[in-house]
């Protein structure tokens, strides 16, 4: 299936399969999966299973109080009556706290086990109602593979230089296709010659 590439006019690249521009970090993003204001970065392809594992064990994390919670309702009703009980504890916040995060964790688990993102679900990238040739050619074809991909395989090189690196080692991680001949640095430039 043929992909299109698009240009970004901000940071003057041709954007790679699946890479999306981020107008709050500034720049294109591999493998874009959405934007969190709640860790105030964009998840994306080296940091996706981080994410993952983040809401998943703060979905545990919800269940665990939740659990405590109810059962504290419980002893103190038998004490002080139900209605009372229930405007002691916050159950009310642990029961939208739970429907949110695990509905979240489970909504993630869809998109690891089919390898799509949150942008591809949303934009219906990969939707059969486009019709029978628009299938997802990142899916493996295995929820189990599809699993392992992403929780499990190998974690990508980072792309962009880090500036507080200024040996010529570090800059070969860099890769061609990513940048313009306008922002190769002197450092990287460096690189090319001797590669
Ligand atoms: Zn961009
Ligand atoms: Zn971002």
């Amino acid at each position: 299936q043929a992909v299109k590439l698009k240009y970004c006019f901000t940071c003057k690249i041709f954007r790679p399969p699946r890479a999306s521009h981020c107008s709050l970090c500034d720049n294109c993003v591999e493998r874009f999966d959405h934007h969190c204001p709640w860790v105030g970065n964009c998840v994306g392809k080296r940091n996706y299973r981080f994410f993952y594992l983040f809401i998943l064990s703060l979905s545990l994390l919800t269940l665990f109080i939740f659990a405590f919670v109810i059962t504290h309702v419980i002893l103190r009703s038998n004490r002080k009556g139900f209605l009372d009980a229930l405007k002691e504890s916050p159950v009310v916040v642990c029961f939208f706290s739970v429907w949110s995060i695990v509905g979240l964790s489970g909504f993630h688990t869809y998109l690891i086990s089919s390898n799509q993102t949150t942008n591809e679900d949303i934009k219906g990238s990969w939707s059969t109602k486009r019709g029978k040739d628009n299938y997802n050619p990142y899916s493996y074809g295995s929820i189990i593979t599809n699993c392992c991909a992403a929780l499990c395989g190998p974690l990508p090189p980072r792309w962009v230089q880090d500036k507080r690196m200024t040996s010529c080692i570090a800059s070969i991680y860099l890769s061609p296709h990513l940048f313009s001949p306008s922002s190769v640095s002197e450092s990287s430039l460096c690189v090319l010659v001797r590669s």
